[in-house]
């Protein structure tokens, strides 16, 4: 084991009482075990010494929703693009149109695994689906990754006149199952101890009600997590409604999927959302009591004009929350600005949540989700996970509150180095396990594939999809 001691950090965020607290002028001493010691004038023995002076020493932030299979192809592509029939959002008719192709995949989960690195996070649960580079990318990166592979019964398409339609291939979604269910069974044969398993049935509404409570059991069988898409749009609300008569959350009560060890990605159209039609507000208490949690993912679901109506009302209802950042940018620390910003923007109450209230959301909330009470937090005894950022960057300048400086202006501009599990993975802002640079000199070429196999589905060209924002002028 080699013990690190970072001295005489000028600012500690450390767990006491069961809250973050800042310490002033502390050594976090850690190793491969755990974090050994915060305090003032270690005596002990290091192998290697980092000077805190100048820096802001955090626990590493957990990323519980996003997506590394093809999101980074999508850049730039549909910011200004929607449905209108589909309340504006871009998901169904344009977001499924980019797809990479093998070649294409490591090169997104390396640049998706680098950017999040790079904004302090030391632990993300990744959907996606499973290729070869997949889990030896996700150990070589050195960060804690729960690997989530997707399957589902029915495929979205639209009709002509934009009418969201499902076509079910029930043999096809077992076939797929079985294959998410082998991947998991390597994903726990892994010898790092970064990597767990999470079963993923995609969306509530590609899943039949069966096919989801058999995947629970499955997952509680194995021991794992369960993640699944649900509220996360009002077209997939309606389509439950016309289904089964009740929204999600409703429905997922009935069939006996929810729970501690359940992850809703999005969890936004509840029943006292002003989207939609339900004259109740039952589904936080609901989901407060089952103890289920919610990935709160913000900036995607901005970028269309939606989103939760109060991350502030979930958390006094009891609703555990972490936060994703599902898309691009893959940027937890905009993320969080995102969840404070847009919450007392859509709640139209300042207060609706503080900055420690979503900094608490984005560690120990996801952590919690994960089932990880050692990860999140700083004190004896936790895993040594820890973020060090430059009180020094001009983004950060002046430092009054660094918590406040750090989400509401600098963000990764600030993030110097990471440690997961007392080993060193991000260098001065660059992760040593991933080869990024080779991934950028995929990526551009990756897009223009993906974009032309798009035209080729469509019949006609990219900018008549989706236009540049910018007309473009010999
Ligand atoms: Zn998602």
């Amino acid at each position: 084991m080699t013990i690190t001691v970072i001295r005489r950090a000028e600012w500690v965020i450390r767990w006491e009482g069961g809250r973050h607290v800042y310490g002033r002028d502390m050594d976090i001493v850690f190793d491969e075990s755990g974090i050994l010691h915060i305090g003032p004038g270690w005596t002990g023995t290091a192998d290697t010494e980092v000077s805190g002076r100048g820096r802001l020493i955090m626990p590493g932030l957990v990323n519980i929703h996003c997506h590394s299979g093809d999101e980074p192809l999508a850049k730039g592509l549909f910011d200004d693009t929607g449905t209108p029939q589909l309340w504006g959002n871009a998901l169904y008719e344009f977001s499924t149109l980019i797809d990479s192709d093998d070649d294409a995949k490591s090169a997104c989960q390396t640049l998706m695994l680098s950017e999040l690195l790079a904004s302090g996070v030391t632990s993300c649960l990744d959907i996606a689906g499973d290729h070869p580079s997949w889990q030896p990318l996700a150990a070589e990166s050195g960060m804690r990754v729960w690997l989530a592979p997707g399957f589902r019964q029915a495929r979205w398409r639209l009709t002509e006149a934009k009418a969201l339609e499902y076509d079910w291939d029930e043999a096809a979604g077992n076939d797929a199952r079985a294959a998410a269910f082998q991947t998991l069974d390597r994903v726990a044969e892994d010898g790092t101890g970064r990597l767990t398993g999470v079963v993923a049935p995609s969306q509530i509404d590609t899943c039949k009600p069966d096919f989801l409570a058999a995947a629970l059991d499955e997952a509680r069988r194995r021991g794992l997590r369960l993640t699944v898409h649900a509220a996360q749009t009002m077209a997939e609300v309606t389509e439950l409604m016309r289904r089964h008569g009740k929204g999600p959350i409703p429905l997922l009560d009935e069939i006996g999927v929810l729970g501690p060890d359940v992850i809703l990605g999005h969890g936004i159209c509840l029943d006292h959302h002003p989207l939609t039609r339900d004259r109740t507000a039952n589904d936080l208490t609901v989901l407060a009591e089952s103890r289920t949690n919610i990935a709160h993912c913000p900036a995607t679901f901005a970028r269309s004009g939606q989103g939760m109506e109060s991350l502030g009302r979930y958390l006094r209802a009891g609703v555990n929350l972490g936060i994703g950042t599902d898309t691009i940018p893959f940027n937890m620390l905009e993320e969080m600005r995102e969840a404070i910003i847009q919450s007392r923007c859509r709640s139209g109450d300042f207060a609706d949540v503080t900055t420690a209230d979503v900094f608490t959301v984005a560690t120990t909330g996801g952590a919690t989700a994960l089932g990880r009470e050692d990860l999140g937090r700083l004190y004896p005894g936790a895993a040594a996970d820890i973020v060090s950022v430059d009180l020094g960057a001009p983004s950060m300048r002046p430092v009054h509150d660094p918590l406040r400086s750090l989400v509401f202006a600098a963000a990764e501009r600030a993030v110097r180095d990471v440690w997961v599990a007392g080993r060193q993975v991000l260098v001065d802002g660059r992760a040593t396990g991933l080869d990024t640079q080779g991934a950028l000199a995929e990526i551009d070429a990756a897009q223009s594939r993906a974009k032309r196999i798009a035209e080729n589905q469509r019949g006609h060209s990219f900018d008549s999809i989706a236009p540049r924002s910018l007309e473009t002028l010999a």
